[in-house]
């Protein structure tokens, strides 16, 4: 029989966030497998829990998941942490929940604790629809692809960020969105510093700029705003009426189709066909 990967989210900040649910399920587990042993050895201190633990982290994945794999097709439950919010969120993770999904394996998220959705929750800024764009890269060219896929993103834009690249982050956002989009950002979440700074992005870069940035942070920037429609222009009506002739159909017939496909009076189309003909003809 096989048994069970739990992925199991610590707190980010506040211990006390830490629910009845995981605690069991850290007690219960066969073994933990964790991002930095150090740092889940002293939540586990604090919980009051022994437990064998084993390291699971992004340069030791590739090597460690299929050993971990191997001993929950055993029958060991195996717990998954990392060292703060939910595994498999821009943490080491995702490959693990792959892997044991392929092996057949039950996968069990707990839910809790994770900065994103804490951020975005007290953000300010529309929540309908949102999208996680997780750490930019630091390559310059994937970086500023990634940025200029998301020029045109309409939803509410979710980013994490370490404090040591945040002004150089803000200032690169400003570039692609413009410096008046708006921005939160959320500061040491759970922490006693906690700090939501909701503002626009050049704002954010002089504010930054003159305070450098302690702490962690997530970055909710709004979405690009829809754009106003284009009324069809008189170019788009001559070029229609100049075409559907071409295609043998009347002067009177075309103004009359191009009129109603751009949603335009017939009379304008037709002096605006007019114009044209006759700037061609001179
Ligand atoms: N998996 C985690 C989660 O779901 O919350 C995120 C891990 S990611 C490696 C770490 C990033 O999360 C930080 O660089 C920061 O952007 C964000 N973060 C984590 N804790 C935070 C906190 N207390 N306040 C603000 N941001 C936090």
């Amino acid at each position: 029989m096989s048994g069970m990967l739990y992925l199991v989210p610590t707190p980010i900040g506040n211990l006390g966030d830490i629910s009845v649910r995981c605690r069991e399920t850290l007690e219960n587990a066969d073994f933990i497998a964790a991002e930095d042993t150090r740092v889940t050895l002293k939540l586990l201190n604090h919980l009051g829990i022994k437990k064998s633990l084993v390291s699971y982290y992004e340069h030791n994945k590739a090597a460690q998941g299929g050993k971990i794999v191997e001993r929950i097709l055993a029958g060991e439950t195996c717990a998954l942490v990392s060292d703060a919010g939910s595994p498999a969120i821009s943490d080491p993770g995702e490959d693990l929940v792959k892997q044991c999904a392929a092996a057949g394996i039950p996968v069990c998220a707990i839910p809790g604790p994770c900065a994103a959705i804490t951020a975005l929750s007290i953000s300010g800024q529309a929540t309908g629809r949102f999208c996680f764009e997780g750490f930019l890269s630091t390559a310059k060219k994937s970086r500023r692809e990634h940025l200029d896929s998301l020029k045109k993103e309409r939803r509410t834009m979710i980013f994490y960020e370490a404090p040591h690249k945040l002004l150089a982050t803000l200032t690169d956002l400003a570039e692609a969105f413009g410096g008046d989009r708006p921005i939160s950002l959320c500061r040491e979440l759970t922490k006693l510093h906690e700090e939501v700074v909701r503002t626009t992005l050049d704002q954010a870069v002089a504010h930054y700029t003159e305070n450098p940035p302690k702490g962690e942070f997530v970055l909710i920037v709004a979405g690009a705003p829809a754009q106003q429609e284009e009324s069809p222009s008189e170019t788009d009506a001559a070029a229609r009426v100049s075409q559907l002739i071409a295609e043998g159909v009347s002067r009177k017939d075309a103004v009359k189709q191009a009129a109603k496909e751009l949603g335009m009076p017939k009379n304008a189309v037709y002096e605006i066909a007019l114009k044209d003909s006759e700037s061609i003809n001179n």
